[in-house]
This record gives structure tokens, C-alpha cells and sequence, in this order.
């Protein structure tokens, strides 16, 4: 992987795990690729997943597409960092790329739901940055529920319900969104990581530099 760019974080630092949750259609997904595309120290974890490929979809890219065997397997390997059932299907995180990345100084964005981020607290709570995103008003999450094509009636009905679910466990993250306005909340999740990334535990580097000042 490559190194990290000096030009913005001249200390090494060990990278975090940013975990975005929000329930279906709260604007997480624009949020995050807007995160990812311009901000070169970050990368998605590409989670695994038994439910079937959507349209556009690409495999390694949105999901690694794998059965249900398979994703016992992994599970009983210990190859996943966290895992959940999510409406009818399984989702999980490997975590030997996180690791590596975190390791390396790279951040790892994650879109999972609450009970992974529950997983990863109590695994990894030192490296974790909880990100929870709400959407404006109920009118609006359901239109943007609504706008979702590919998915049925039915899935749409599931998700609102679910949508409900998921919003009671806001209280369980570190920094809460509203999402009135997609670009504020661009730069409010982009705030909150040029924070945590300057937080004195991540930055590992620093003793080494101070010597480096002091000694002139
Ligand atoms: P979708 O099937 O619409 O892509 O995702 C459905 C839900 O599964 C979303 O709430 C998403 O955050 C969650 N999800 C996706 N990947 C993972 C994962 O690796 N672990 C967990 N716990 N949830 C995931």
C-alpha cells in the first residue's frame, strides 16, 4: 500500500476505523464516496456479503460476493473482524486489509450497521471513530427510500421499518449528523477525521519527532 502523504500528516500515525451507519437512504453512501474520492489517506473496507449483486454493483469494488459456506468459513477462521445478519442476509468485514492498513497510517471507512459497530468496539474501541447520520425528517427519508429503483415494494417497506430500528441506536456512536444538506455533511464528517487523526494516541510518531526538535 502506499505510503503516506507527508504533505498532509508529517508524523506517523496509526490509521482508524471511521464507521458510518445511518439507516437505508439517510445519504451515507453519497457521504462516504465523496469522502473517499477526495481524501487520499482513507480507503472503503470492502465488506463480504451473501445477498445476491445489484445492478451496477461490482464485485471487490461494493462487495466481495461470496456464499453462505464461504462466509462460515470465514467466520470460523476468525477472517472476519465483525459480522452480522442484516434483513435476510450475512455481511462481515475481513480483517487482515484492515489491520494492514491501520498499521501502515491508512484509515478505513466503514458502512456497516449497528451491531457491527457494537462487534468493533469491543474488539478494536481504541482505533474506532462512530459516525452516526440521521436523515432530516421522516418525509425525507422516505422519499429517498422511494427513489431507490432496483429495489421491490416489499424491500422498500422492510427498509423503512428497519430504518426505524436503526435510528434508536444513535446513542451508541460518537459524533451524530443530521443531514440537511449533503456538502455541510461532507465537511462535518470531514472535520471530525482531521480531529481524530490529530488526537495524541493515533499519532505514534510524535516522540520520535519532539527528540528530533529538541535536539535542534
Ligand atoms: P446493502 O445490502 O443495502 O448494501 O446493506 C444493508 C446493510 O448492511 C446496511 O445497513 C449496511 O451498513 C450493512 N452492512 C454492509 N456491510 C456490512 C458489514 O460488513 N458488516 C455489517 N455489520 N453490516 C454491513
Amino acid at each position: 500500500m502506499a505510503e503516506p502523504s507527508h504533505d498532509l500528516f508529517p508524523i506517523k500515525r496509526r490509521g482508524l476505523m471511521l464507521v458510518l451507519s445511518s439507516p437505508s437512504g439517510a445519504g451515507k453512501s453519497t457521504i462516504a464516496r465523496s469522502i473517499l474520492d477526495s481524501d487520499p489517506e482513507i480507503d472503503m473496507s470492502v465488506s463480504v456479503t451473501t445477498r445476491p449483486k445489484r445492478p451496477g454493483e461490482v464485485e471487490g469494488r461494493d462487495y466481495i460476493f461470496i456464499d453462505r459456506t464461504e462466509f462460515d468459513l470465514m467466520v470460523n477462521r476468525g477472517q472476519l473482524l465483525e459480522h452480522a445478519k442484516v434483513f435476510d442476509n450475512y455481511y462481515g468485514t475481513p480483517r487482515a486489509a484492515v489491520m494492514d492498513a491501520l498499521a501502515e497510517g491508512r484509515d478505513a471507512l466503514f458502512d456497516i450497521d449497528w451491531q457491527g459497530t457494537q462487534q468493533l468496539a469491543e474488539s478494536a474501541i481504541d482505533d474506532l471513530v462512530r459516525v452516526f447520520i440521521l436523515p432530516p425528517n421522516s418525509r425525507e427519508l422516505e422519499r429517498r427510500l422511494n427513489t431507490r429503483a432496483q429495489d421491490s415494494q416489499a424491500v422498500i417497506a422492510a427498509r423503512m421499518a428497519k430504518a426505524s430500528d436503526e435510528m434508536s441506536h444513535y446513542a451508541e456512536y460518537d459524533w451524530v449528523i443530521v443531514n440537511h444538506d449533503i456538502e455541510e455533511s461532507v465537511e462535518q464528517v470531514r472535520a471530525i477525521l482531521c480531529s481524530e487523526r490529530l488526537k495524541r494516541k493515533r499519532q505514534v510518531g510524535l516522540g520520535e519527532f519532539v527528540k528530533g526538535l529538541r535536539a535542534g
